[in-house]
């Protein structure tokens, strides 16, 4: 095959010599005797680092942070991928300093938001799957010399595009669910898991920080003095410090400390009750506030056709301690 190159110069134009440690750039790689490998990616890193800072500085919320980080930082790692020599633990260092920007425990990080997870691209995903298609592309391509040039890309390609993908999202979620503790939740919900269980993570509408509170609890991952003496293996008391009796994990502290159980437990299940009260309130056009969550409920409303109790007492012909249930709606 021939290939034959031209183009024009003026006569004022001056192309000089490159000096020892100057390049140029080619397809946006600087180059010069071979490529420049060290500059291009400390500049590659410097920029990462740099947007990531910047979106975390954003009023942006959980969802809509993760998005804008896959498309405006670690996408900076999709070009070149496979012309920029990557070490896998140069890419991994990264993984992990993002995941402490994002103040992200390892577990829940990766994979779809409507599987429960938080959808962050790895950028070691990243650079292998460019990898992988640049592979595939050259494998396939009607251009002999693209076709010669694919074969110095290491990348096993055997599997299809959509395979190899839907591959590294089993293998993550197959890390996750290897590590007890992180599944702890699946197991205990794994009755009523269902596709409902998840959208308030694929929504994404909560602040950053809450999020990862919340999924942290879920995963065990909060700094319990349980999860210090038995995980850390510090020489911290594992009781709860509260009622010293039982382990603080997690479980304990939402939802079995004697200490808190008509304080804050109470609170809680009063206010989810006050939530399915001003639902009645609102379909039966009882009176009700315009946000659930400033509403007080009253201990009696009625109208023609209906009667909304709140906390009252039931007088039973039979002695029952438990006669006083948080609503009763009667229809007339
Ligand atoms: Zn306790």
């Amino acid at each position: 095959m021939n290939l034959l190159i031209f183009f024009e110069i003026s006569d004022e134009t001056e192309i000089h010599e490159l000096e020892d440690n100057e390049s140029y750039r080619y397809l946006g790689v600087m180059e010069a005797d071979d490529r420049k490998q060290s500059e291009m990616k400390a500049r590659i890193k410097k920029k990462y680092i740099h947007r990531l800072i910047k979106v975390l500085k954003s009023k942006l919320t959980a969802g809509n942070l993760i998005t804008t980080i896959n498309t405006w930082a670690v996408s900076l790692y999709r070009y070149g991928a496979e012309i920029i020599q990557w070490v896998r633990a140069e890419l991994q260092q990264l993984d992990k300093r993002m995941r402490k920007l994002m103040t992200m425990h390892k577990g829940r990080v990766y994979v779809e938001r409507d599987q429960g997870e938080r959808g962050l691209m790895s950028v070691v995903e990243t650079v292998k799957y460019e990898s992988h298609s640049l592979k595939k592309y050259t494998e396939h391509n009607s251009v002999e010399f693209i076709r010669t040039a694919g074969k110095i890309i290491n990348t096993n390609s055997e599997d299809g595009k959509q395979d190899y993908r839907n591959h590294g999202k089993t293998e993550r979620k197959q890390n996750w669910n290897d590590k007890p503790m992180n599944r702890q939740h699946l197991r205990q919900t794994e009755d009523q898991a269902a596709k409902e269980t998840w959208p308030w993570v694929k929504r994404g509408c909560l602040k950053r920080e809450t999020e990862s509170l919340i999924i942290a609890a879920q995963d065990q991952a909060l700094r319990t003095n349980y999860r210090k003496a038995k995980i850390e293996k510090s020489t911290t008391d594992p009781k709860c410090r509260l009622c010293k009796q039982n382990d603080e994990t997690v479980s304990h502290t939402v939802s079995e400390c004697s200490k808190i159980a008509y304080t804050e437990y109470k609170g809680r299940h009063d206010k989810v009750a006050s939530a399915v009260h001003w639902s009645i309130c609102k379909k039966d056009e009882l009176p009700h506030t315009e946000q659930w969550y400033d509403y007080r409920a009253e201990a009696v409303l009625e109208k023609e056709k209906v009667k909304l109790l709140w906390d009252f007492n039931v007088q039973t012909d039979k002695a029952n301690e438990a006669r006083s249930p948080d609503l009763i709606l009667i229809n007339k």
